[in-house]
């Protein structure tokens, strides 16, 4: 197995066949070469820089059925809220004065906020903090909305692949959505110059090594410049909501194999992985991730936008505690930096 790491390290591609042998024959030395290594990586092309993202959810109303999801549209016990534009420009302003340089702006398939209004959202915010990143997760739109958002000046954008393989999509989620459709809004995105992040759950139902296999093709095809990965954790009001959480050792081990397959990819260490064990931000930064993402959001909504049951967002991960999570990095040697931390792709791989 260390050799097939090794290989990933020095050439960042692995055949299908490798992956899945990879994937489901680790060990405890491979888990361990792998995240030195990887944390070898992240130290070549960011040195021990962890970027910081103002996260603001500004709306959990949600038009999919996403079966893994809290906000989905079935589930009766979410509290509805959506941000007003002067909320989310107050949020901007406190994170600023924290020392957040990007900002990104999450939440469902809200139809309440139509191109219009993102417009004028993304213009205000980019007007008002020019030397800020601006990034957008609201998921699938046509090319023509996508494009408006540009223009308006948005910089980047997250869209999670969630799952590469077709039928494993379909388990996942209701009919009405399509893996075909998730790709097609992915690669649309890159060719209007966003920083793109594609991701997947680890963990989720009817994953398997040859479903990240998949996954791991796709992202090198892709060549995003983020990737998103976290345990799938159940949430109990959601069709999934009996399954089992995906680990902490899966989420590492996968972590450190995108930073090696993608040495230059902008790598957070997600609230979901803090979820699932107090010192997440920690291991996944010591497994290759180089960026953390605070939870921005007022924290009188903090609790509606439930995507999975026992979410953290008033402990270290809030943005008005940033100095504890400073410290925490500062205990790892890597160091909280203010910048908009866009993607070096420089591709740094062997040394
Ligand atoms: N509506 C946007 C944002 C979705 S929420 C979009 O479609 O992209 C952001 C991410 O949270 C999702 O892409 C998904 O990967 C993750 N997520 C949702 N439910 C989850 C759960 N139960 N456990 C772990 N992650 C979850």
């Amino acid at each position: 197995m260390r050799e097939l790491v090794d290989r990933l390290f020095r050439t960042g591609e692995l055949t299908e066949e490798e992956f899945r042998r990879l994937i489901r024959h680790r060990t405890k030395e491979t888990e361990r070469y792998a995240r030195d290594l990887a944390c070898q990586v992240r130290e070549k092309n960011y040195g021990n820089q962890i970027y910081i993202r103002g996260l603001i959810e500004f709306t959990n109303y949600c038009k999919n059925d996403c079966y893994y999801c809290g906000i989905r549209k079935s589930n009766r016990n979410a509290q509805r809220y959506r941000l007003s534009q002067e909320d989310i420009l107050e949020c901007c302003r406190q994170g600023y004065d924290l020392g957040f340089r990007t900002f990104v702006l999450q939440g469902g398939e809200d139809g309440y906020f139509t191109p219009e209004r993102m417009e004028k959202i993304i213009r205000t915010v980019k007007e008002t903090y020019p030397d800020c990143a601006l990034t957008l997760s609201v998921g699938e739109k046509d090319e023509e909305t996508y494009r408006i958002y540009r223009e308006a000046g948005a910089d980047r954008y997250l869209l999670r692949h969630e799952t590469a393989d077709e039928e494993h999509y379909r388990r996942l989620h209701p009919r009405s959505l399509s893996l075909e459709h998730r790709k097609g809004c992915l690669r649309t995105l890159k060719k209007l110059g966003f920083q793109t992040g594609a991701g997947f759950m680890v963990g989720s139902p009817g994953q398997t090594p040859e479903t990240l296999a998949e996954d791991f093709l796709f992202l090198k095809e892709l060549n995003p410049e983020m990737v998103g990965i976290g345990p799938f954790i159940a949430h109990r009001d959601t069709p999934l909501g009996g399954e089992l959480n995906g680990t902490l050792q899966d989420t590492l081990f996968y972590l450190a194999l995108v930073r090696l397959m993608l040495p230059d990819v902008l790598l957070p260490a997600t609230t979901a992985l803090g979820t699932i064990h107090p010192e997440g931000s920690e291991l996944g930064i010591l497994s290759g991730a180089n960026v953390v993402m605070p939870n921005l959001s007022p924290v009188s909504v903090r609790k509606k936008y439930m995507l999975y049951d026992g979410k953290i967002c008033t402990g270290d991960e809030a943005a008005e505690h940033l100095e504890n999570l400073a410290e925490r990095m500062k205990k790892i040697g890597c160091r909280i930096v203010t910048d908009r931390g866009d993607c070096r792709r420089s591709a740094l791989r062997a040394f």
